[in-house]
């Protein structure tokens, strides 16, 4: 049920209010359970110092003491539990140089960005909501807390978060803040790629991607974003909810380009994933029997090309060439999938070594290039996957 994070970690919030302070859910958990959508995580917000929660708590991890939070262990579970904080001064639109400690709610939830994330709730479900945040979740209002111009001044993420949430929740923008939106928008040139790219992500995968990423072009947001800027990204057409890898793969693809992958600082699995993406919109049109699906699952795995399949309708309105959807589909996929009868390299029953050994041959090029053809012919059940007979096949079949 949707409240039972809350009911959860309820005790922790009435051992902070035993000790003598305030403590509430704020943020994200106390918007999505007023929106009735499912709660992820939850973060606790309290009049509490960082010391005075760890005093509370046996086992606490000050995983952001600094700044206030303090990770509570309740019950095996992690929690988030931050002191009220004001903001200090901000520099260069991003981040606030300094934060400070305070007793007040309202402080705390007047430096939140969205009047649907300033909400705060107690165990009890009772709500405090000094800037009809409420309200705004009923309308399907995304505004900011207070000028809007300001906030994004203070943090131009806020503008980029604004339309993540927009696209996740399917709201509308408020005109001022929106008008702010595309006035700021050139601020976003100082924020860390990191950051943007968490944003970017959620954005991608929300239920109304098509219709925030026109909106991100229109606000010429991608000509701050490094990378992104040596794109026409207007020229990508977004038909549903999209990975961020899969983006950057059409980009590519579309558009080859010596801009290094490394300006957007992700993770080796993060480029890796691109890589696939790009090889497998080299291969696809090129998928024409079952034989070459069956080699074709094997090497790419079933789960990437599902969702190649998923995409589809955004892949073909890019140009790219899908294989004929009677070979190309889920069930044959699965069907493929199921009677693999190897998996990977390792399950042959012969490497490298033994057709050197059987051959009686010096190693070279040729060595890959047989050991390719071999796992084409297990996968196309042209040779059992048996020691004795994958040579004896070799030695008929292959040219040396
Ligand atoms: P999600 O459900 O995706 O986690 P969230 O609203 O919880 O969404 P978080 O990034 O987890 O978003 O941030 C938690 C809360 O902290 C927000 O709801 C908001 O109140 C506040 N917050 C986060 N980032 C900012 C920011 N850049 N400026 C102001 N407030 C922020
Ligand atoms: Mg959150």
């Amino acid at each position: 049920m949707n409240k039972d994070l809350f009911l959860q970690s309820a005790p922790i919030l009435q051992q902070i209010q035993e000790s003598g302070y305030e403590a509430y859910y704020v943020g994200g958990s106390v918007r999505d359970y007023l929106m009735g959508r499912p709660i992820h995580d939850i973060d606790i917000t309290t009049s509490a110092a960082p010391e005075e929660i760890e005093a509370i708590f046996d086992h606490t991890i000050p995983i952001g003491k600094e700044h206030g939070t303090i990770n509570v262990v309740y019950n095996h579970e992690n929690y988030e539990v931050t002191t009220f904080r004001a903001e200090g001064e901000y520099k260069d639109h991003r981040r606030p140089s300094e934060v400070r400690f305070v007793r007040d709610l309202y402080q705390d939830v007047e430096r939140r960005d969205f009047t649907i994330n300033a909400i705060a709730m107690d165990e009890h479900f009772e709500i405090k909501d000094f800037f009809n945040g409420y309200n705004d979740i009923k309308n399907k209002v995304i505004k900011t807390v207070g000028n809007a111009e300001e906030r994004f001044d203070e943090d131009a993420l806020r503008i980029l978060r604004g339309l993540r949430f927009k696209s996740q929740l399917q709201f509308q923008i408020d005109p001022a803040t929106y008008q702010a939106m595309a006035d700021k928008m050139e601020d976003t040139a100082f924020l860390s790629i990191e950051r943007i790219i968490v944003e970017l992500r959620k954005l991608l995968e929300g239920v109304d991607a098509p219709l925030v990423y026109p909106l991100l072009n229109q606000l010429e947001f991608f000509k701050f974003v490094p990378f992104f800027k040596a794109f026409n990204t207007a020229a990508i057409k977004v038909k549903e909810p999209i990975k961020f890898e899969l983006l950057i793969a059409l980009l590519l693809f579309k558009e080859p380009s010596e801009v290094a992958l490394s300006q957007l600082k992700i993770s080796n699995d993060s480029k890796k994933a691109i890589h696939q993406f790009i090889n497998i919109f080299e291969a696809l049109p090129n998928i024409k029997t079952k034989k070459e699906l069956r080699v074709f699952v094997y090497d790419y795995g079933i789960s990437v090309l599902s969702y190649i399949l998923d995409m589809s309708n955004t892949l073909s309105a890019n140009g790219l060439e899908l294989s004929h959807p009677l070979i190309f589909n889920h069930e044959t996929l699965k069907e493929i999938d199921q009677n693999l009868i190897i998996h990977q390299r390792s399950d042959m029953m012969v490497n490298g070594k033994d057709i050197l050994e059987a051959l009686d041959l010096k190693g070279g090029p040729w060595l890959k290039e047989v050991l390719r053809k071999i796992e084409c012919a297990i996968i196309n059940q042209e040779v059992p996957n048996k020691k004795s007979e994958i040579v004896n096949w070799v030695k008929t079949h292959v040219e040396i």
